[in-house]
């Protein structure tokens, strides 16, 4: 009876910890919790125009572009294509394979390690940036572009310092040394930096102002959308909240601006290695609202089309497309692509299991069809960049 007693305190507290974790170092108050009435239907009232891409002949890589959905399993992908009436710009990749997300030490993973197997083919445990189980830094697809004298772009919705664009610059054994993070981003030497998180920045407490540091080696500064879309330069950071960015609802074109604005700067002789990141498609699986999700799901399909518009005419750029986990454990239960609406359940508030989806598009695309590990899909990378 007692050690029943016990087991079920314990159970109580790790569920607390567990919830807690979830929305780790989150401003929720960004979060309108009020703008849709039903977490679990969303109805789509216009749909967007998507574009429709050739395959180039090249079989020369130049660029690199991967886009990262966070927590864009399946059956997000399902539902936003239901929800747009049947039509998304990733119905334009060629190729597709699965990824499988675990982790040395857990069988769902974080950010953290799932970001860390995409960025440099090495599985690591829980909770860990950019560096390996036994908490050596790892050597990122981001370091070997600069080593090749490529130009390096990150672009996100969240703040620039946490996991996934982390997990392709520097190495951290926790997601909450946020400000010792941020310095190790402006010491990284990548030219474009677009994203949240000003105040680990400009207010900190080892009196270091970053962006006076980035402007003084040349970088071009910006704070708000309008300045970003007019910048110009070969070097840019931007930082447009002190936290996590508004929800899309609020924020607007601003992860499609950066990828343009990105590409636009990084575009050279030498080529270039571009993340970008639909972070909060995460966010709103973990808060089990659909409508949110599928507004953020949009925007990064947006960006996914504009920058499939630039890659068909550049002819020589790999545009790779997946997740580093799924979340919410998300089931699409009805709907209707003719009303484009839907009817799903979310059965967590943390992350699942189940493979992600890989879309390959540009030269040697057609090597990643198959299926295998998330730590796999980076090597190939590496492979084709040589
Ligand atoms: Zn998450």
């Amino acid at each position: 009876m007692k050690r029943t007693l016990l087991f079920l305190i314990g159970l109580t507290f790790s569920a607390f910890a567990f919830a807690q974790q979830v929305d780790q170092g989150r401003d929720l108050s960004k979060y309108a919790d009020d703008k849709f009435s039903e977490d679990d239907k969303y109805t789509v009232a216009e749909p967007y125009a998507t574009v429709s891409v050739k395959q180039p002949k090249s079989k020369k890589i130049k660029n690199v572009i991967f886009l990262i959905g966070d927590g864009m399993g399946l059956e997000q992908v399902s539902v936003a294509w239901t929800l747009n009436g049947g039509h998304l710009n990733l119905d334009n990749f060629p190729v597709a394979g699965l990824s499988r997300t675990y982790c040395t030490d857990e069988l769902v993973t974080d950010s953290c390690a799932g970001g860390t197997a995409l960025s440099s083919g090495v599985k690591t445990k829980y909770g860990y940036i950019g560096q390996d189980a036994d908490g050596n830094p790892c050597f990122t697809l981001l370091h070997r572009a600069q080593q090749k004298g490529m130009k390096t772009g990150v672009a996100v919705t969240c703040r620039i310092n946490d996991a996934t664009p982390a997990d392709f610059i520097c190495a951290s054994p926790d997601r909450h040394l946020e400000a010792e993070v941020a310095a190790k981003l402006a010491d990284s030497g990548v030219d474009f930096i677009s994203g949240g998180g000003r105040q680990f920045w400009d207010e900190r407490e080892d009196g270091r102002n970053l962006i006076e540091e980035m402007k003084a080696k040349g970088y071009t500064f910006v704070d708000n959308d309008a300045d970003l879309r007019n910048a110009s330069g070969e070097r840019l950071l931007g930082l447009y909240g002190p936290l996590d960015l508004d929800p899309v609802l609020d924020r607007g074109s601003i992860l499609e601006d950066s990828a343009m604005k990105a590409i636009e700067m990084l575009d050279n002789k030498k080529g270039f290695f571009l993340m970008i990141e639909g972070s909060q498609i995460d966010d709103w699986c973990h808060r089990n609202k659909v409508g949110y999700m599928a507004e953020e799901f949009f925007d990064f399909d947006k960006t996914i089309g504009k920058v499939l518009e630039w890659a068909e005419k550049d002819g020589h750029t790999l545009v790779i497309v997946t997740a580093d986990h799924a979340t919410g454990g998300l089931t699409l239960i009805d709907g209707s692509l003719e009303d484009r609406s839907v009817s799903v359940h979310f059965s967590t508030k943390g992350h699942n299991g189940i493979m992600v989806p890989v879309f390959a598009y540009g030269p040697h695309a057609e090597e990643f069809v198959g299926v295998y590990e998330n730590s796999e899909l980076s090597d190939k990378i590496r492979r084709l960049m040589k």
